[in-house]
């Protein structure tokens, strides 16, 4: 396959390197914003699961400009720095980690929190929206931590069966939840963002980094009456704008001549980089599963 033909089955892909972004993540955002206006008033920001950077681009641009912007990014993954965003390599599920990140903002919260987390998929989807839901709500008990009163939250979700948990666990915070679709969003990803506005926490909250949101005891399906929350579904980005789910010809309407555009900031330490040097050097050898042995040998047992 060669190196163009992500250029046209994925025309965000495409773009996001023309216009220097760092991922196809940032349009998602950008078109969020068209549709929400994130970012008016907002100087502080926090961006959770931010690698490889294209969100803390955006941020950074559309706050910094406003002269005393201040943006903490947050990934498991290193990644390259940003000018005006400061880096925090760790996991956001952990203590420590939600720690480094609340004291950036003792004294003086943040405006917006924004998550686009996402779990390796294992293509279980029990278990990958499990994992998403458990990402989700780690942010949101870091946003209960650094937002100001008003402030808003905006965060990647699943919609899957047990969203409405969810939705219903962040309306206790905000005056206003939706989810939100952009148009770079693929329609056939179940992916979408919860945008969460006007953080207003109950009387008494007292935000507790040990208590877990999610409370299991839950009977997920039989949410009804006002704990059952139906949130406004809302596409986002201008209709007229490309889809995300066709392909392009190299030469978009516009005239200009397709040139390839390589990405605009490869990862600096990929999971994926000792893997990528052994195969180079022919040592890349298939591990054997003990599953595999084990039917081999159950295979050679006598009948
Ligand atoms: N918004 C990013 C951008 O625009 O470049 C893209 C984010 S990418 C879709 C999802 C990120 O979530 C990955 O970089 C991954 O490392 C991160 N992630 C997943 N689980 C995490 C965790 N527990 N703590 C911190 N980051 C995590």
């Amino acid at each position: 396959m060669g190196r163009t033909s992500k250029d046209k089955r994925d025309v965000y892909y495409r773009l996001a390197k023309e216009n220097g972004w760092r991922a196809r993540s940032a349009f998602k955002l950008l078109q969020l914003n068209e549709e929400f206006q994130l970012f008016q008033g907002v100087t502080r920001a926090v961006d959770l699961c931010a690698a490889p950077g294209s969100w803390s681009q955006v941020l950074s641009q559309k706050i910094g400009s406003q002269g005393s912007g201040h943006v903490v990014a947050v990934d498991l993954q290193a990644m390259a720095p940003l000018p005006g965003v400061l880096q925090i390599q760790g996991d956001i599920t952990q203590l420590s980690t939600a720690k480094e990140i609340i004291r950036h903002f003792e004294g003086c919260p943040a405006d917006l929190v924004v998550c686009d987390g996402a779990p390796d998929v294992t293509g279980l989807h029990d278990v990958d929206e499990y994992m998403q839901a458990q990402l989700l709500l780690a942010a949101l008990n870091i946003a209960t931590h650094v937002l100001k009163p008003g402030g808003c939250f905006v965060a990647k979700i699943f919609r899957g069966r047990d969203v409405t948990l969810i939705y219903s666990q962040l309306r206790v915070f905000f005056s206003s939840v939706l989810c939100a679709k952009p148009r770079s969003s693929r329609n056939s990803s179940i992916e979408a963002f919860a945008v969460c506005q006007g953080y207003d926490p109950p009387e008494g909250f007292l935000p507790d980094l040990t208590k877990p949101l999610l409370d299991h005891s839950y009977d997920f399906n039989q949410l009804d009456g006002p704990s059952r929350i139906i949130v406004p579904f809302v596409t986002c980005g201008d209709l007229s704008s490309y889809d995300s789910d066709r392909s392009y010809p190299l030469d978009l309407e516009d005239g200009s001549e397709y040139k390839y555009t390589p990405p605009t900031q490869p990862p600096i330490s990929p999971p994926y980089q000792e893997a990528c040097s052994l195969k180079k050097k022919g040592r890349l050898a298939k591990e054997i599963c003990p599953q595999d042995c084990l039917i081999s040998t159950m295979d050679t047992l006598p009948k």
